[in-house]
């Protein structure tokens, strides 16, 4: 099986050192009992539960995945029993309203522990992952009715939520929306129509199942504007307990689940909608905005998710580098230990790939820990600015966090087969199967690429672009704090050029924007992934201050290896700005000029 520590010393060190998690989260009003103390030991319950339940049912998930039965979809063996753990130990309720059983704590905490239990099943991960999201857009949007209703077992997680949206016609593009919804004498309305591709869609892990879909009324404008939300359960209420009916009491019907490459114990399933009852959630035809709530809330999950997955895989990749032998490191002192091999981690492009998968993972935690928190001030700070500054951190770094993180979780459980050799291409190591896992973080919640079209037509205009201006003179400001300091002062050269880079290709991209779609389109992938680049940069600069400050007290080499990580970052893998501002002032012109016929 393979080895996971959750990374507690990595959470205490952003808490604590890095971001001042007790003054500006738990010094919010409502979460004054949730200081340090109480994160580090939820943290160290969910390490408990990931080791002991998930890990030892994911890769015989894996194996086995999701089976479609005449009584409906069933879970691999293992998963029901570890969903009753998950549930009893009150996890679904973390950061929920203590209004409707929640514990109140902060939505933070509950987006650190998603981590956690990623990292030991990323498709576990998934049916509680969607409910919470379904639980913040129907907390934000609904009436007090619906949330009295619905919220309670979302909380209690005896019910969990899905996001129906994709058609067999609409993927990316949700103009082409055909599910129908039509108003019933009682003020609910009946739903039909067909959603492919849901997660968590159908299963055997709890009493029923909310659905929240997007469909058109029938007197809708067309396009994206005539889009509503409804809240659709499977089973209606009042409540059924013990397991789900074979057919369901409320026209939804499993049609099929798909057989995937990875995520095999999530359910993805085609739901078909016939005639069934919904509530309208938010305004009419304003189901676009209500359903961005869970969305952007699920964006926020995939980069959580990127990192646990990828955690693992750098876990399991460096233990192994340090066990196997094979050849002679050159440089390496050899005679000591007397054996005729050296451990593979002292080969220098092992060596590389490890610190890789590190940088990578360690860095994207810290933007994500970042955001997270900033949901929280969004949330609850009492200051009006603060809360403005808040959401338009989130705004922009929403799509950011989503694609580029995703991204990086490729490359790390990509690098992660790389160091296990050929006993990583095979199923017995238990490798693989995080790249497999992975390959979905681009795609799903919108694919990377409509992300960074997110960014560059939207994100970099709200406001007349002060959100992008805020963020590039913040990072300009802890640039030019650190400058003349000892060590860490070297890693800002590299970062102010590579901010440089992205000021004047962040301009470049304004101004295409509003003169040519063609060309803003073609450079948007890059932009973003500059944009990721940078953001990493100023996050490991931030920890490598911290860390440089500590350096000497316990926990030495913890310290050294963040500054000496954040150097190799800064001096390895942010030049990367300097070829994609190259591709990007390169246009589109050598692109659009080949015609498809062409290719
Ligand atoms: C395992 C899994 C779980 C999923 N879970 C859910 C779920 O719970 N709920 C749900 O509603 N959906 C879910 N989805 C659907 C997922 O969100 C869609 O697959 C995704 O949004 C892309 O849509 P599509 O597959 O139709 O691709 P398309 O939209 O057909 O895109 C195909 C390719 O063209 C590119 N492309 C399309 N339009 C543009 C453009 N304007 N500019 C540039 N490139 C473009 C895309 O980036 C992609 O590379 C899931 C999918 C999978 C595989």
């Amino acid at each position: 099986m393979p080895i996971y520590e959750a990374p507690i010393a990595d959470f205490r060190f952003l808490l604590q050192e890095v971001f001042d998690y007790d003054e500006q989260v738990a010094g919010l009003p409502g979460l004054e009992d949730a200081t340090m103390d109480v994160v580090l030991a939820v943290l160290e319950g969910a390490d408990e539960f990931v080791r002991e339940v998930l890990l030892p049912i994911n890769l015989p998930g894996d194996a086995l995945g999701c089976t479609h039965e005449p009584d409906g979809v069933h879970t691999p063996r293992g998963y029901k029993e570890a969903y009753a753990t998950y549930r009893n130990g009150g996890w679904p309720a973390l950061a929920g309203d203590p209004a409707y059983g929640g514990q109140g704590l902060p939505t933070s905490l509950a987006i650190f522990v998603r981590e956690l239990i990623a990292s030991g099943s990323m498709s576990f991960g998934m049916y509680g992952g969607l409910s919470q999201g379904a639980y913040r857009a129907l907390a934000a949007h609904g009436s007090d009715a619906l949330k009295l209703a619905f919220l309670p077992h979302l909380v209690d997680g005896s019910w969990t939520g899905t996001m129906c949206m994709t058609e067999p016609e609409c993927g990316s593009d949700l103009s082409h929306l055909r599910t129908r919804a039509v108003p019933a004498s009682d003020g609910s309305y009946r739903i039909t129509g067909t959603k492919i591709f849901i997660s968590g869609g159908d299963h055997d892990l709890a009493e029923n199942i909310v659905h929240l879909v997007l469909a058109r009324l029938p007197d809708a404008p067309a396009g994206t504007r005539g889009i509503s939300l409804f809240i659709v359960p499977k089973c209606l209420p009042p409540v059924q307990h013990g397991p789900l009916p074979g057919r369901s009491d409320n026209g939804v019907t499993c049609v099929s689940i798909e057989q995937k490459m990875g995520i095999r114990a999530s359910a993805t399933a085609t739901l078909a909608f016939d005639d069934a009852q919904g509530w309208l959630i938010g305004e009419a035809h304003g189901g676009l905005r209500a359903m961005f709530t869970m969305m952007n809330s699920s964006r926020v999950g995939v980069a959580v998710q990127s990192v646990g997955v990828a955690e693992i895989s750098y876990q399991n990749a460096l233990h192994y580098a340090q066990e196997r032998r094979q050849g002679r490191a050159p440089g390496a002192a050899h005679s000591a230990n007397g054996e005729r091999s050296d451990a593979i981690v002292l080969h220098p492009d092992v060596r590389k790939n490890l610190l890789t998968m590190k940088a990578l993972v360690e860095g994207a935690r810290a933007l994500y820990v970042e955001s997270a928190m900033a949901l929280d001030i969004r949330a609850r700070h009492p200051d009006a600015s603060a809360r403005s500054d808040a959401d338009g951190m989130l705004a922009l770094m929403t799509p950011v966090l989503k694609s580029f993180i995703s991204d990086c979780a490729v490359t790390v459980t990509n690098l992660g087969i790389t160091i296990f050799g050929g006993h990583g291409y095979v199923h017995e190591s238990g490798v693989e199967h995080w790249l497999r896992d992975a390959r979905i973080v681009p795609l799903y919640e919108g694919t990377n690429a409509i992300q960074a079209l997110d960014l560059v037509n939207r994100k970099l205009t709200l406001d007349g672009g002060k959100a992008v201006q805020a963020w590039l003179a913040e990072v300009a400001q802890r640039i030019q704090r650190h400058r003349d300091a000892p060590e860490i002062g070297a890693l800002c050269a590299p970062l102010e050029l590579a901010l440089g880079q992205l000021r004047a290709t962040t301009a470049l991209m304004q101004d295409r924007v509003a003169t040519d779609a063609v060309e803003a389109a073609a450079a948007a992938s890059d932009y973003l992934r500059m944009f990721g680049l940078v953001a990493l940069g100023a996050a490991w600069l931030r920890m490598a201050a911290c860390a440089q400050a500590a350096r000497g007290s316990e926990g030495g080499a913890f310290y050294r290896g963040k500054v000496k990580t954040a150097r190799f970052y800064m001096q390895h893998l942010l030049p990367e700005t300097e070829r994609l501002q190259h591709s990007i002032r390169a246009g589109a012109r050598t692109i659009m000029d080949v015609e498809p016929q062409e290719l």
